[in-house]
């Protein structure tokens, strides 16, 4: 892989690795928690239609009132509940950014998968950025792997959907990209972890 796509990939998986890390919000037994309503768009790619899910706490779907924070996401794919925690921290400290719309590298991949490869990633790389600069304003893509989410529950092909991209359900990047990505993610993890020592 060319050291220019090592490096922006790389800093996209470390980026994940450290929102996962986040501290989750204290939410005492019973209350409510925080949340982020769900705004599911079409996929123009599988055609899959934005119908509503049921969801479980942090994502709420349309039917939950009140400002809150929004995430875009393929109506093919889901991210995992640990995923939105830069969301609901940003959300915590900015009260500007409580009712921000925020959306999936899947989206943003939409809208650059037209460019050169390094291009591509580059712009979705700025687009991430407001997680450690919340005045960066060149997007708010949440920097989060994807699984393709459908209703399908044959075991083959809900085995094949686990299986994550760090782009899109649809991107089509080399294969070495995701799993420099998935290395990168998992070195990261290890070594940002909390220490129990
Ligand atoms: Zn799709």
């Amino acid at each position: 892989m060319r050291p220019d796509l090592t490096t922006v990939v790389g800093g996209m998986a470390q980026r994940e690795a450290l929102a996962a890390l986040l501290t989750p919000p204290l939410v005492e037994t019973g209350a409510a928690g925080p949340r982020v309503r769900v705004d599911l768009v079409a996929c123009p790619t599988c055609g899959a239609p934005a119908d509503d899910r049921p969801w479980t706490p942090p994502f709420g779907g349309t039917f939950e009132h009140g400002p809150l924070p929004v995430l875009s996401m393929l109506a093919c794919e889901t991210v995992t509940a640990r995923s939105v925690l830069p969301i609901v921290v940003a959300a915590e400290r900015f009260p500007e950014l409580r009712t921000a719309r925020f959306q999936t590298r899947a989206l943003t991949w939409l809208e650059v998968a037209h460019l050169h490869l390094d291009k591509a990633l580059e712009a979705i790389d700025a687009a991430e950025r407001w997680v450690t600069d919340p005045a960066e304003t060149d997007g708010r893509t949440l920097p989060a792997s994807t699984r393709r989410h459908t209703a399908a529950v044959a075991w083959p092909s809900y085995r094949r959907d686990l299986v994550p991209s760090f782009l899109s359900p649809h991107a089509s990047v080399p294969d070495e990209a995701e799993g420099h990505y998935a290395a990168e993610l998992r070195a990261a993890i290890l070594t940002n972890r909390p220490r129990q020592d």
